[in-house]
């Protein structure tokens, strides 16, 4: 598919979501945050779901969490609109509530056409949301991150949420920025010495996207 044409679909997609009833947060977002940025992205960052900014502005990461991922990106050579973000919700839970399993997966379908869409080389996945419905693992995200996971002939690259580093300092803020240079070494084309799952780490590969 050609860059128009996956940008057109998207499009579609985006058009589509925007009038979704199919789960309950449909009753109470102000505005479906479908994705934003590149639709030629080597990077795609996956959080949660929509804040109060981002359901008012009707666009992921506009907030303080969205000036850190900025920052992040800028500190390994790229913009916010060099990547293309989203998110595993799109309508925004009441009181930034966690997303339940059933809008979660009332909202998969979306995710993984954009993924398909997007096309991207590393998927980092925010939190611990994104990260086990990719991965599909038990353990969090503090057990997970540090690693790039092949996936779907992609890599996926858990970190913590954004918003994490927010509150839980400069721990957290290391361990972000050493996941953001593992994205910059695998675009790069780089060995990482932490780049390959441990032994016993499952190479997730499942048979169907999300399961
Ligand atoms: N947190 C998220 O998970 N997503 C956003 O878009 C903003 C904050």
């Amino acid at each position: 598919m050609s860059d128009t044409q996956a940008a057109q679909e998207l499009e579609r997609l985006a058009e589509q979501a925007s009038t979704c009833t199919a789960c309950r947060l449909a009753g109470t977002r102000t505005n479906v945050v479908f994705g934003d940025g590149s639709t030629r992205a080597q990077v795609m960052f996956i959080g949660e779901g929509p804040g109060r900014n981002e359901d008012l502005q009707g666009l992921p990461f506009v907030g303080a969490a969205g000036q850190l991922l900025n920052q992040l990106l800028s500190e390994i050579g790229l913009q916010r609109s060099d990547a293309y973000i989203a998110n595993v919700v799109k309508c925004r839970p009441p009181g930034n509530r966690d997303p339940r399993p059933d809008e979660i997966a009332a909202c998969k379908g979306y995710l993984v056409d954009q993924i398909r869409l997007i096309d991207p080389t590393v998927v980092m996945t925010l939190g611990n949301f994104a990260t086990k419905l990719l991965l599909k693992e038990e353990r969090g995200i503090t057990r997970l991150r540090g690693r790039a996971y092949p996936w779907w002939n992609r890599i996926v690259i858990p970190t913590f949420h954004p918003a994490a580093a927010l509150r839980g300092g400069a721990s957290v803020l290391a361990s972000m920025r050493e996941d953001f240079a593992l994205t910059r070494a695998t675009l790069d084309g780089r060995p990482e010495p932490r780049s390959e799952p441990e032994a016993g780490h499952p190479v997730v590969e499942q048979l169907e996207l999300f399961g």
